[in-house]
């Protein structure tokens, strides 16, 4: 019987690859051009909706090495990007037109791939569905999706504050601390004199913000989590009296400085460290730049940048098993930013997941175990391990288990990171698949 895989996105286009590659027929549902999202604009299967990057190529590391695992599993996303791509050093960028038309020409030319250009506002009633319809769904697949969930709100904005590398703050230039030294010092607090904070601010208030893709109504839901660069044009001093705010704090010489950022641990091991209060518009490469102006930021790596569109995803860790399989409806997957995980090449390679675990499930066979040591495997452990505030994750090493032995250089740690996954994925794939 025909699998219906719904949404022909980053995850449903790699989903339906996937299963045609393994024998099974497949139904690729797409609703552009009869109907479209707030931020696609073409009508390919695949299309990028910001960005021309997916992200680093570098083996050492974490989007470099999710794009190692993939290209073990053969992802026909990874293929094209690689078929596509143009110079961007370390980075896998792609001309979007000719990677979307790409993917959209292989899987139309695949003998087991039918491609319904049409919305699909039921979930087929029988048969194996796998729902990757994203971040934009439709309205009447969100209150499909709502009805199988159980929740009654599944439409977020994200207002997610960026989330740096650990590893990558100058804590020379900072200090732990809780506020009115409550509790236990648990912040790290980057301080600004008031030269620092000023030149700060006006970059702030002069960068360049995202377009935010939706309508006005929308944005007065935002009252309440204000973007940073908003809050900071009511006023100079407005972010001192708020997110910036230096009170109960002070520093080594036991003084007050003149503003604060205050970085909270992301994760129980402190690898991720949230910048509390920043929820912001800003482009991606403004954050890098207007950020790391702070100086305990000075060359923080952004594990996660701050966004605001709506995001549909379901609170996977309630519904959804780590083989992307409703738990209550067993016939039925999810995949792709829909579950939980953020990103281009996260989105594949959860619909990669979904998909290898929809064939086992067709052919009777116990479900794929995806290392933890891996970032398919973390990435799984995510949309499933319970977590009562549970948001999307981009893939970082700070998802890894601690290596067997300490290695202080970071770029040699990262490539054990790296060295250990692939081995690690390489000796339970070719197991599994005998
Ligand atoms: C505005 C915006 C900007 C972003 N920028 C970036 C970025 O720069 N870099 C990055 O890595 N990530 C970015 N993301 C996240 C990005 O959306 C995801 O990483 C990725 O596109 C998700 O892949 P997906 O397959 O889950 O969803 P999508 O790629 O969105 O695919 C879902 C598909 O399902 C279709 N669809 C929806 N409902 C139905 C239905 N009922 N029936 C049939 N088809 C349906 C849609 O038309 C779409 O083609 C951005 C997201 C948004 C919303």
């Amino acid at each position: 019987m025909t699998i219906n895989v719904i949404g022909g996105g980053l995850a449903g286009s790699e989903a339906a690859w996937q299963l045609a590659e393994r024998g099974l027929p497949v139904t690729l549902w797409e609703m552009r051009p009869e109907k479209t999202t707030a931020a696609h604009e073409s009508n390919h299967l695949a299309e990028l909706v910001c960005s021309n990057s997916l992200g680093s190529y570098l083996h050492s590391s974490a989007g470099g090495l999710l794009k190692s695992e993939l290209k073990q599993f053969n992802s026909l996303i990874v293929q094209c990007a690689e078929a596509t791509k143009v110079p961007a050093g370390g980075a896998l960028a792609v001309d979007r037109h000719r990677f979307a038309a790409m993917v959209s020409e292989t899987l139309a030319k695949h003998p087991l791939v039918s491609i319904r250009r049409q919305e699909c506002t039921e979930i087929p009633a029988e048969g194996v569905v796998i729902i990757a319809t994203g971040p934009l769904s439709s309205e009447a697949m969100a209150g499909r999706l709502q009805q199988l969930t159980g929740e009654s709100h599944l439409h977020f904005f994200d207002a997610a504050a960026p989330i740096v590398d650990g590893e990558s703050v100058d804590y020379d230039k900072g200090f732990w601390a809780a506020r009115y030294g409550k509790g236990t010092p648990d912040y790290f607090n980057c301080p600004m004199t008031k030269e620092e904070y000023e030149c700060f601010y006006q970059a702030l208030t002069q960068a360049q913000v995202a377009p935010l893709h939706e309508g006005v109504e929308d944005v007065k839901v935002f009252e309440g989590c204000m973007p940073i660069e908003e809050m900071a044009k009511r006023g100079l001093d407005t972010l001192r009296y708020g997110p910036l705010r230096p009170v109960g704090l002070r520093d080594a010489a036991d003084q007050r400085p003149y503003a604060v950022l205050q970085l909270r641990k992301e994760n129980y091991k402190g690898t991720l460290l949230n910048l509390v209060g920043f929820q912001t518009r800003l482009t991606w490469p403004e954050q890098r730049r207007v950020f790391r102006l702070i100086p305990a930021l000075h060359q923080a790596e952004f594990q996660r940048y701050g966004v605001m569109h709506r995001n549909t995803f379901i609170n996977s860790p309630r519904v959804l098993n780590a083989a992307f399989q409703f738990r209550r409806y067993p016939r039925i997957f999810a995949a792709g930013q829909l579950t939980g995980v953020e990103g281009y090449v996260e989105s594949t390679a959860s619909g990669l997941m979904a998909a290898l675990q929809a064939a086992r499930y067709v052919q009777g066979r116990p479900f794929l175990q995806f290392p933890e040591t891996t970032l398919m495997g973390a990435l799984a452990s995510h949309v499933a391990t319970p977590n009562k505030d549970y948001q999307p994750m981009a893939a970082n090493f700070g998802l890894l288990p601690p290596l067997a032995e300490r290695i202080r250089d970071k770029q040699k740690r990262k490539e054990a990171y790296s060295q250990r996954a692939l081995e690690d994925l390489t000796k339970t794939h070719n197991l599994q698949e005998n």
